[in-house]
């Protein structure tokens, strides 16, 4: 007789799980039940950087604002150059004044007559040209030119970079320092933002103590919410840290409850995976709508997601690279959707490995990786070191995943 199989789920060792969903269909899933928080705010500029315009930014200015000089030399009406047919003529303009940037000619400019003017400077009413003085010969109070130059040549028009009306910066983009600087440029003191996401979190563990606590034999010091709160605060959220909850059911379901009453987003670390004391699935499963996942990824594999009350939920592992890792691929991008960001995928780039990796099949792999540009401009990524999920210097050390 044989002897019966003592192991018949997919555990935690098995590189293929057909119960397991590819990363890309579990963020799909996420995406697909996103939509933007509601409410904006009126933000002074300097403090609008990092967060999500909440409306289209249309300029009320021209920019410039007004014709002006590219060129330092003559203003002139391009009725008075010469004929472009007869490149031998040559005409004599009189110099009856000078527009500095900043200070422009304001009086009449007759016929036959132009204006000394600087780069940047607006024309003078009835001008519509500028001659560049290596073109022109001084000689006195007047200049000498030739056919060289045609009718608005040297001149920047008004509304050429921004014209009124123009879409500046659209709606659900993250405002960039560049961003501040053009919404300045066009006199504009303060912007329509999204109100702050707010994201409540807590660890889960009865072994965890917090920094400057004695730590017990068997206890360890909690980093899951220091890496979390670095990634919400970047991202810009209001975050609401609940501390760590002990890995008992009346205790989770308490704060999960409570968390869910205060924010936007939920998010756990630990207890999702398939021990005595992990508690969350069966919690959630009581007091939310919940999809309970095994996602084809290393590290990383158990993640819950869905809904407590009002509030999205995260279920994100309890290893400290684990949780890092889920938080970029599945939180952030969702995140950035539900804070009104019109853009939230993560960057990809293909690059050279100097590394040899070591895969097994069945689960696509995020290696802590360190990407930079070599000599010749090709990007080359080398690994950092040993990648268990525990390994968090693997993540200190890395700008980036190998995929
Ligand atoms: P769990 O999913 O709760 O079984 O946790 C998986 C592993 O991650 C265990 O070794 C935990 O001790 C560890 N861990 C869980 N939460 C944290 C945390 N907040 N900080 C550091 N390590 C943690
Ligand atoms: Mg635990």
């Amino acid at each position: 007789m044989n002897a019966p199989a003592i192991r018949k789920k997919p555990g935690c060792r098995d590189d293929h799980d057909p119960a397991s969903l590819p990363p890309a269909v579990a963020l799909a899933k996420i995406k697909q039940v996103i939509t933007p928080i509601e409410g904006a705010t009126t933000a002074p500029l300097r403090e609008a950087l990092n967060r999500v315009l909440a409306e289209d930014l249309r300029s009320g200015l021209n920019v410039p604002p007004g014709a002006n000089s590219a060129m330092d030399g003559y203003a002139v009406n391009g009725d008075d150059l010469p004929q472009q047919s007869d490149h031998a003529s040559t005409r004599t303009l009189k110099v009856i004044g000078t527009a500095w940037a900043g200070k422009p000619f304001a009086d009449p400019v007759p016929t036959g007559a132009c204006v000394r003017i600087m780069t940047g400077a607006l024309l003078p009413d009835a001008t519509d040209t500028v001659i560049i003085q290596e073109d022109a010969q001084r000689d006195g109070d007047t200049i000498k030119i030739d056919a060289a130059t045609r009718r608005g040549d040297n001149v920047r028009q008004a509304g050429e970079d921004i014209a009124v009306g123009d879409l500046i910066l659209p709606r659900g983009r993250r405002l960039s320092p560049a961003d501040l600087g053009v919404i300045a440029s066009l006199g504009i003191a303060e912007a329509r933002v999204m109100r702050r996401l707010r994201v409540a979190f807590f660890s889960t563990g009865d072994e965890l103590r917090g920094v400057g606590e004695p730590l017990q034999d068997g206890a360890i010091y909690d980093s899951n919410r220091y890496t979390l709160h670095g990634m919400l605060s970047r991202l810009g959220a209001q975050i609401i840290d609940m501390g760590v909850v002990r890995d008992r059911p009346q205790d989770l379901e308490a704060a999960l409850l409570e968390a869910a009453d205060l924010a936007d987003v939920v998010i756990t670390s630990g207890g999702v995976s398939v021990g005595e004391a992990d508690f969350v699935k069966q919690v959630l499963r009581e007091i939310g709508q919940v999809a309970f996942w095994k996602v084809a990824m290393k590290p990383g594999r158990p993640l819950a997601f869905g809904r407590i009350r009002q509030a999205l939920f995260f279920g994100l592992p309890g290893n400290p690279v684990s949780v890092m890792v889920t938080f970029y691929q599945f939180a952030q991008p969702a995140l950035r959707a539900l804070m009104g960001e019109s853009e939230t995928d993560n960057l990809t780039v293909a690059a050279r490995c100097d590394s040899t990796l070591k895969k097994r099949p069945g689960r696509v792999e995020y290696q802590r990786g360190i990407l930079r540009r070599d000599a010749d401009g090709r990007l080359r990524v080398v690994k950092t070191g040993a990648q268990g999920s525990g390994i968090l210097r693997s993540m200190s050390q890395a700008n980036c995943f190998i995929i």
